[in-house]
């Protein structure tokens, strides 16, 4: 199986590319971001749990994401592979996704990381925010949260990935396709 991390602050791009990669490689888009959303819309007691912590910035517990992706995890064991977009966020939720991985007889194969600066990032989410309706993309002060816990919680990550070897870098400035042609190069080198 090819299965991806691809990481990188909020509004680095992870959701257009994943979009990309997914048709490319075959892949399964596995965005906890998107699930959870789609939990709010239905209006269910994890959305509902869900709901608050996001619209201000802050990530949801370990557990309600962990078992999230395990219920898909399981779903899918016939696929190529998966993309893992925004998750993990946390070395908790790593430890996890690898003994899941474990036990399926298959490992994360990269983490790619794509990097773009902060005032870049404030920038297309306060943009995207204007139709996303997205209540965390509205206004500077959130975004700051999600960049901080970004930050503190989740860049630490790319040690944890690093220190196995499966750290690559690329830069997330440029046109979409100009990005997922570095994506499409990091992958076919794997
Ligand atoms: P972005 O990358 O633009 O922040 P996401 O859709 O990935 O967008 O995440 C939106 C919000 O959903 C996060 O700020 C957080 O509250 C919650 N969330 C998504 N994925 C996770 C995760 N793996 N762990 C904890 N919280 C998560």
């Amino acid at each position: 199986m090819l299965n991806i991390v691809l990481f990188g602050p909020p509004g680095a791009g992870k959701g257009t590319q994943s979009k990309m990669l997914i048709e490319k490689f075959k892949l399964i888009h596995l965005s906890t971001g998107d699930i959870l959303r789609n939990e709010i819309k239905n209006k269910t007691s994890l959305g509902l749990q869900a709901k608050e912590l996001m619209d201000h910035g802050k990530l949801v517990p370990d557990d309600v994401v962990i078992n999230m992706i395990k219920s898909i995890l399981k779903k899918n064991l016939n696929s190529n592979g998966f993309i893992f977009d925004g998750f993990p966020r946390t070395k908790e939720q790593a430890l996890s996704l690898d003994q899941l991985l474990e036990n399926q007889d298959t490992s994360i194969s990269a983490m790619i990381s794509l990097k773009v600066e902060d005032e870049e990032l404030i920038k297309r989410l306060l943009e995207r925010g204007k139709d996303s309706g997205r209540a965390d993309d509205q206004s500077t002060e959130i975004i700051a949260n999600r960049i901080e816990e970004y930050n503190n919680k989740t860049a630490p990550l790319k040690l944890y990935y690093n220190e196995q070897k499966k750290l690559h870098e690329i830069s997330g400035l440029g046109s979409i396709s100009k990005i997922t042609s570095r994506l499409n190069l990091v992958i076919n080198s794997l």
